[in-house]
């Protein structure tokens, strides 16, 4: 890939944020909706994972990476939208509001990188780069992100100390569950629309 700098795509939901625990907030709120995600608050009130806000700005405000934020949108959820722009800023500023990217197509996005914990269904299988499958063995959490690009963004990090993770990117070795797709989908796919009416 031509470019100087090596090009960092992060994911929102279940990688900088805590979508598990604010959602169990929300359907505490909204016991009778099987989709309480569709009541507006939730994406901007959950909480930093552990590690995201102080890696993620070490990452961006390194000389020799672009960062980016990746993340697909519910898009029955209009709200959705905005308030990931919002949480962006709340947590990171508006300068890396700039740098959000809010799609459903996450392979059209050309980069060396893409860190996220779901390894399909978004067009992750399809990016190009390699995908850091966030809450797998390899990196379960923001230290392992971190031990990782200490070397990758070193000036001679795409050779001999990157090279040991080769096998790795090429394979499906490490790959998990994904946690999240079963709750991103059926909110695409299954949503009802009693589930989206708004109490008064
Ligand atoms: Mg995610």
């Amino acid at each position: 890939m031509k470019g100087s700098k090596t090009i960092i795509y992060v994911d929102m939901d279940h990688v900088l944020c805590d979508y598990e625990e604010a959602w169990a907030r929300q359907k505490a709120l909204f016991p009778d909706l099987e989709f309480p995600q569709s009541q507006p608050g939730m994406y901007i009130g959950m909480n930093p994972l552990p590690g995201a806000i102080d890696t993620y700005r070490w990452l961006n405000d390194h000389p020799n990476s672009d960062v980016y934020i990746l993340t697909a949108p519910s898009v029955y959820n209009s709200h959705c939208y905005s308030e990931k722009r919002d949480w962006v800023e709340k947590y990171l500023g508006l300068s890396v509001v700039k740098n959000l990217i809010i799609t459903p197509h996450k392979n059209l996005n050309e980069g060396h990188y893409l860190i996220d914990d779901m390894a399909s269904g978004k067009g992750q299988d399809r990016f190009k780069g390699s995908l850091i499958l966030f809450g797998s063995k390899k990196f379960p959490d923001w230290t392992s992100v971190h031990t990782f690009f200490e070397e990758a963004l070193t000036p001679d990090g795409s050779s001999a100390k990157v090279g040991q993770w080769d096998s790795f990117f090429n394979s499906d070795v490490g790959v998990t569950e994904d946690f999240g797709l079963d709750q991103q989908d059926r909110d695409w796919l299954n949503m009802k629309p009693a589930g989206r009416e708004i109490p008064d």
